[in-house]
């Protein structure tokens, strides 16, 4: 018997068997959502040694010539049209005037190909236009965001026949349909898959002539779009109880484009979603026939819903919220570090104050990452990839900064900020937060089920081929192939085992990195340490736990949160580079790692504390995280230096905040930076006269020690801070109810 015969007869056979019991029972549903998208600089994480010329190998992020003009013509037309207090408190909705330039202007189609009457963008493009308009309107983002995200669009370009693209995609890439996506209904929230919305597969005579077709019934919520939407992308259970398409009575989840003008559907009743005045709203259906061909994809993706819903969002949920999250983090940075200027108290800037300082810092540190991740991802995914694991972390960290920074500004501003009305620059997007949060998968949910539940096994190098094995039905085909991976794996794992530990103790230097000088340098071979460390914990997590792990779902999300640490870092380390290494920017950077490596310390720690096999669990500890090494979060020098850049004009300031104060600001955010500017001019006047014990600059003016430009630089720099102080109040009327 040669030995490999004798491996796979002693060794392979019984862990096949064993593996095969442990392994957790993947549903349909499941399976298929770890089957959508793939993979990409996630799974060189998880390899545990990252190779640092295929991260080099993705291009910047740019845009072409037209995406540019596009930019700079209608996008900033659009903005000078929002008066987001009128839309939010007067309208509820765009005006008419917007409605038909976002329908005129291609808006609707930034990912419908050219060929089909679309705008045909990168998903860089697409992002930028999406970030621009968020920080004027979270309620035309969202209008915009919907159909260029999952939904009728994607769907049709993703899986639709010829005949329905060509005759769906013109329509809505000039706005002649307005399309919504309806999964939701109230007995299936997360759990769509729940849904108990059915189609049946029946015939049906229309105008004199038998047709086969869907009779459908459904109840749908929150579906954005949805009052004002012509076309319905549905989402429902397939029935086919005279088997007249197959021979499965539950064919699955399916997908139909349903016109909404059709008899017995019910639609147009809006919800008030945190009093964003998007349309968003209920529909039901009864008895609606549809003809077999509304089907996406038509007969042949009868019962493939659910799978081409997944494949459409690992793309669309790595675009649309990162966007609006990166922008706001920026707008956050800046209008806080700017008000933080213009505002004095006791005596001082309130930016001088450490309290505020470790505010504006982290505020500074968050934009710097949210922006370097957006564009890290969107420059992948216009390589072509659709990484499922990528896009779940993004859109789970990217909004989750975004509360971060945007309650952080909110503290900053206080009063300022409390008090809505027209110039109030942060309210409208304080409450739009949780819907960010709650919408393409909750974050609680994605972060403890999603990241590491299906990113394990998703992005692990030998993972998935061992599962597909393991739930091979014919069994003598899945124990070869089995055979062929497992010792792979085995060497695989104790190399990185034997990795992790070195770098650990010998504080990553002799770690692969793509420079060797700086400080970068030593961030990239921390980096490439952890990511070792990384994957023997889950290695040893999933061996431990097996199916079991499905049901930790906080050790789950802890090794989810150390992975997407790992990918965000990356993010910076490549904007750092791409950006030509500015000296200036170096703070953010830092903070950005320590911050980092700090919190995936606390993660694994957090992991092994509560790890089942508690004598593994010390040795780890200890092998991991030895105790002279441990990392420390940023220092308060540090997070001041960051908050620094927020509070004076600089190149470094404008390459971190100025992509959203030099495009498409509100009059209340110009007056704010003309406030700062003028504050930020007249600084080494006010320092002379502090130092001359020259308290009030009219005196100073009167006695000669000023000259007139000076004083009147001071006294329009007193008007603009005043007006930037200033807040709105209303007569006492006007919150009586109007008639209707
Ligand atoms: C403004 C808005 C717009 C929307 N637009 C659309 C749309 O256009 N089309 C559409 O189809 N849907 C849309 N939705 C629906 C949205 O996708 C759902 O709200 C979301 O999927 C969550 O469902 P739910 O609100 O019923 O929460 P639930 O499913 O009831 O969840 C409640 C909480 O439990 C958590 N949770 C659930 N399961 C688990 C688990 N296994 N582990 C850990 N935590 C868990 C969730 O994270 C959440 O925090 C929209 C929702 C809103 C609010």
């Amino acid at each position: 018997m040669d030995w490999r015969a004798w491996r796979r007869q002693w060794l392979t056979e019984p862990l096949y068997r064993k593996a095969g019991a442990a392994m957790p029972r993947l549903s349909a549903t499941e399976q298929e959502a770890i089957d959508a998208g793939d993979v990409w600089w996630d799974a060189q994480l998880f390899s545990g040694q990252p190779d640092w010329q295929a991260f080099f190998a993705t291009p910047p992020a740019a845009l072409t010539a037209q995406e540019q003009a596009f930019l700079d013509g209608p996008v900033a037309q659009l903005c000078a049209m929002l008066d987001d207090w009128d839309i939010s408190w007067n309208r509820y909705d765009l005006p008419p005037q917007v409605w038909s330039f976002l329908k005129d202007n291609g808006f609707f189609g930034m990912i419908i190909p050219r060929q089909y009457s679309g705008l045909g963008f990168s998903a860089y493009a697409h992002s930028e236009v999406v970030s621009r308009i968020s920080v004027r309107s979270v309620t035309c983002a969202v209008t915009v965001m919907v159909p260029n995200s999952l939904g009728p669009g994607e769907l049709l370009l993703q899986f639709g026949t010829q005949e329905q693209r060509d005759y769906w995609l013109p329509r809505l890439a000039q706005g002649q349909e307005i399309p919504s996506f309806g999964l939701t209904s109230p007995e299936a929230g997360s759990d769509a898959a729940a849904m108990t919305d059915t189609g049946v597969v029946c015939k049906q005579m229309v105008d004199g002539v038998e047709e086969l077709g869907i009779r459908l019934n459904w109840g749908k919520r929150y579906i954005t779009l949805s009052p004002v939407a012509t076309v319905l992308g549905l989402a429902f259970k397939l029935l086919d109880p005279d088997h007249l398409i197959g021979s499965d009575t539950e064919v699955g989840i399916s997908v139909a484009l349903v016109p909404t003008n059709l008899p017995g559907i019910t639609i147009g009743r809006r919800h008030l979603p945190s009093m964003q005045a998007f349309q968003n709203g209920p529909n039901q259906g009864k008895d609606v026939f549809v003809p077999i061909n509304a089907l996406i994809g038509g007969v042949e993706k009868a019962g493939q819903g659910w799978a081409m819903l997944m494949s459409a969002l690992a793309a669309g949920r790595g675009i649309s919220l990162p966007s609006l999250s990166s922008a706001a983090c920026m707008f956050a940075a800046h209008t806080a570090g700017a008000y933080a200027r213009v505002r004095t108290q006791f005596g001082i800037p309130i930016g001088k104050f450490e309290g505020i300082q470790e505010k504006l810092g982290r505020m500074a540190a968050n934009a710097y990452l949210v922006e370097a991740a957006r564009r890290f991802t969107c420059a992948g995914l216009d390589q072509g990839y659709k990484p499922s694991v990528v896009s779940a972390i993004m859109k789970l960290h990217a909004t989750e900064r975004m509360r971060q920074s945007i309650n952080d500004a909110m503290d900053v501003h206080a009063g300022k900020a409390v008090i809505d009305g027209p110039s109030n620059y942060l309210g409208g997007l304080y409450r739009a937060l949780p819907v960010g949060i709650t919408v393409e998968g909750a974050n609680i949910l994605t972060r403890n089920l999603i990241v590491f539940g299906q990113g394990a096994i998703r992005a692990h190098p030998y993972l998935m081929q061992e599962v597909t094995a393991l739930g091979n039905s014919d069994q003598e085909a899945g124990e070869a192939a089995f055979d062929a991976v497992i010792w792979k794996h085995l060497g695989h794992s104790t190399k990185n085992a034997l990795r992790a530990i070195g770098h650990a103790w010998t504080k990553a230097v002799f770690a692969k990195s793509p420079v060797q000088a700086g400080l970068a340098g030593v961030y990239y071979r921390r980096l490439g340490r952890y990511a070792a460390a990384f994957s023997l914990v889950s290695e040893l997590t999933l061996l431990t736990l097996g199916g079991s792990l499905k049901r930790r779902e906080m050790l789950s999300a802890r090794l989810g949160d150390v992975l997407a640490e790992l990918f965000l870092l990356s993010a910076v380390l490549k904007r750092w580079h791409d950006e030509g290494q500015h000296e200036s920017d170096l703070p953010l950077v830092r903070w950005c790692a320590e911050q980092s490596f700090f919190t995936i310390e606390r993660r694994l720690n957090d992991v092994l504390f509560n790890f089942p096999a508690r004598g593994l669990a010390i040795v780890l500890r200890f092998l991991l995280q030895p105790p002279a090494m441990k990392a420390k979060p940023p220092s308060d020098q540090l997070t001041a230096m960051c908050a620094d850049i927020l509070l004076e004009p600089s190149e470094s300031r404008d390459r971190l905040v100025g992509a959203v104060w030099t495009t498409c600001n509100s009059a209340s955010v110009e007056q704010l930076e003309y406030a700062f500017e003028q504050v930020a001019q007249a600084q080494p006047i006010l320092d002379r006269l502090k130092h001359g014990g020259l308290k009030d600059w009219r005196v100073a003016h009167a006695k000669g020690a000023l000259t007139d430009a000076q004083a009147q630089l001071l006294e329009r720099m007193q008007a603009a801070v005043a007006a930037v102080v200033n807040v709105d109040d209303f007569a006492p009327d006007a919150f009586a109810r109007k008639p209707a």
